[in-house]
């Protein structure tokens, strides 16, 4: 096994009364690929922000690199902020900025490249995702899909050592899901660390080393996809895959 570069350990988090996360249990290993799936809202995005340090657990603990993240310093949890690339449903880009100046931004904002190196590195990313062609282009010009793959290159572009995916294809026309998807497949394929969040069976049966269901506040099963799929144990999966295949 590779080394540990999430462990959740009981996590909770609730909302006045609303107890989303009851305590969630978890590891994620160097190049391994999870992928969360539930059968709605049960919250896969809270979890995330409870990794990324956008939300503070009610309780439980979570580590990075072996890091404690309730000890870390500032200091600490603005590296770790670096290190965790997110894409979103939404996609974020800014509107009035140019494909690779939506590239460059962090890498010189937060890492202080100068222009050149940010522009290298922005093009090396948009080229990996098969759009260098659309540098000087904005957003809103883009179709969904190419705007999504421009935030994967833009989230790669910081170097991230573990990519979020948080429904990456939702908003997606469904001829741009594959698009999309193949791109984070290619990036599996080339062993970055992934958490995805996704309703894509197909995309968790195919890429996913393990595979999360997440209902009622708990990790329900984890598993291989196989096995999740083709053989679930807890009744809880079982109703879920019965009714989606
Ligand atoms: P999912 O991503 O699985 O759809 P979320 O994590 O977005 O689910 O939300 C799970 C639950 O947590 C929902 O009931 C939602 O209303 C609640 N929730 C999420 N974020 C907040 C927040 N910032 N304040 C209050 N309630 C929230
Ligand atoms: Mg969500």
């Amino acid at each position: 096994m590779t080394k540990s570069i999430i462990e959740l350990n009981n996590v909770k988090k609730s909302y006045a009364e609303n107890h989303v996360l009851k305590g969630i249990n978890g590891e994620v290993h160097e190049g391994e690929v999870i992928c969360i799936i539930d059968p709605s809202g049960s919250g896969k995005s809270t979890l995330l922000r409870c990794i990324n340090q956008l939300e503070k657990p009610t309780d439980g603990e979570v580590f990075f690199n072996d890091e404690d993240l309730a000890k870390m310093s500032e200091k600490e949890l603005s590296k770790l902020g670096e290190e965790i690339g997110m894409v979103f449903q939404s996609f974020n880009l800014f509107p009035n900025m140019t494909v690779i100046e939506n590239l460059k931004l962090a890498p010189m904002r937060v890492k202080h490249l100068d222009d050149a190196e940010a522009e290298k590195i922005g093009m090396k990313y948009l080229k990996r995702v098969g759009l260098a062609d659309k540098a000087n282009a904005y957003p809103a010009s883009l179709s969904g899909g190419q705007k999504q793959r421009v935030a994967i290159a833009r989230a790669l572009a910081m170097n991230p050592k573990v990519m979020f995916f948080d429904e990456p294809t939702s908003a997606l026309d469904p001829e741009m899901v594959g698009e999309v998807l193949s791109v984070m497949k290619e990036l599996a394929d080339e062993n970055m660390t992934m958490l995805v969040v996704t309703h894509e069976m197909g995309f968790a049966k195919k890429v996913a080393d393990q595979v999360w269901f997440m209902a009622d506040g708990y990790i329900q099963e984890k598993n291989t996809p196989q096995a999740i799929f083709d053989n679930p144990q807890e009744d809880r999966t079982k109703e879920f895959i019965g009714k989606i295949i």
